[in-house]
């Protein structure tokens, strides 16, 4: 059986602007906005979601 390679993650990123760490979900149809300062984190794509902000870590 072939491994699914899109499967949906959530991913712990860092906001550059105000270093505020937030999870987000890297599959996300909409813009991701940092909670603290709205900075953009991720953009949406149609596939994965383009990450901006700095990727700390991926959580399954
Ligand atoms: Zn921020």
């Amino acid at each position: 059986m072939k491994t699914q390679e899109l499967k949906s993650k959530f991913i712990k990123v860092r906001c550059e602007k105000c270093k505020n760490e937030q999870i987000i979900f890297s599959k996300s149809a909409t813009p991701v906005k940092c909670l603290v300062c709205s900075e953009i984190l991720a953009e949406p794509t149609g596939g994965a979601a383009k990450i901006i902000g700095h990727i700390l870590e991926v959580l399954s």
